[in-house]
């Protein structure tokens, strides 16, 4: 007869079973009765083996089965009411007749001492084994709730901790544009100050950016966006007027490839008429490396 569902009885089976304590007989009887193709003992067979095999280590999924450890209490309980009223007008048997059978059986405690002597080892026997069962499995589940719990915690923590880095990356982005948003404004409130808009040229078509120039104080402001500089590259900064070209800086791109430089004007650029931006070698150039990525009209 094969069965439709697994049912307490059919589960303390296949648990008793994989724990290796059904009588030969029981034993017997259930492998036959799984032989012969019911799925629903064999998956709850499988279950328990998986659940004994498994005691003590690390398994990554363990559902942990609350009703074992009732079933099994329940069948103690159960096996040892009767052994317990048989034995209890047997308890003052004389020390000799106890040892009486010693020579084919081996001793056995006097409680149960009046039992049959293969159904006494049986019970002992499984008595021995479901509370070191009972034992394991609580370890087992305890260990691994707390580990669990442990993780959880650490996952937890680690979470809250990047986004609190998040955060305060964030923040300071917020700082730094706060801060050159000041610079900026402070300068174009300036009388005297111009605006020049740098254009991306042929290499850098989306490049762009601004300078803004305060010949009264002798400083300038360069900002902008360009794209990524390859591998040991820096783009740098110059003011070419008719005569000269002067080097004003490297512009080290940032993140999103924005460049934000505060300067003084270098004193021979006071009548430049024209601001460039090339790629040069991680240190910079004395001389502008052509072509130019960006250009700008410092002078009408
Ligand atoms: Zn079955």
């Amino acid at each position: 007869m094969k069965h439709e569902r697994a049912t307490e009885e059919i589960r303390e089976l296949a648990a008793l079973y994989a724990l290796g304590s059904l009588t030969q007989h029981e034993a017997h009887s259930f492998e036959i009765h799984m032989r012969e193709g019911c799925s629903v003992c064999e998956a709850e067979f499988h279950k328990f083996e998986h659940i004994i095999a498994g005691m003590g280590f690390a398994v990554d999924e363990a559902a942990a089965p609350d009703y074992v450890k009732d079933l099994l209490l329940a069948r103690i309980e159960r096996e040892n009411r009767p052994a317990m009223a048989a034995a209890a007008p047997q308890a003052t048997i004389p020390e000799s007749k106890a040892t009486q059978t010693k020579s084919d059986t081996p001793p056995a405690p006097p409680l149960i001492f009046s039992q049959p002597a293969q159904k006494q080892t049986s019970i002992l026997a499984w008595a021995l084994t479901a509370l070191f069962a009972i034992a394991a499995l609580f370890m087992y589940f305890t260990s691994k709730s707390g580990q669990d719990a442990n993780n959880q915690l650490l996952a937890d923590y680690s979470a809250a901790k990047s986004d609190l880095d998040n955060l305060k990356t964030l923040l300071d982005v917020q700082k730094t544009r706060i801060g050159e948003l000041d610079q900026i404004l402070s300068i174009t409130g300036k009388p005297g100050a111009k605006v020049l808009r740098l254009s991306g040229q042929v290499p850098a078509p989306a490049a762009a950016g601004a300078i803004l120039w305060d010949g009264v104080e002798g400083k300038f402001l360069a900002f902008g966006v360009l794209p990524p500089e390859p591998e040991g590259k820096v783009y740098q900064l110059w003011f070419l007027s008719p005569t000269a070209k002067i080097r004003a800086g490297l512009l080290k791109l940032n993140l999103t490839n924005r460049f934000f430089v505060s300067d003084l004007i270098p004193r021979d650029a006071a009548n430049a008429t024209v601001a460039g931006i090339t790629l040069e070698p991680d240190n910079g150039s004395q001389f502008p490396t052509l072509p130019f990525y960006a250009v700008g009209r410092i002078a009408d």
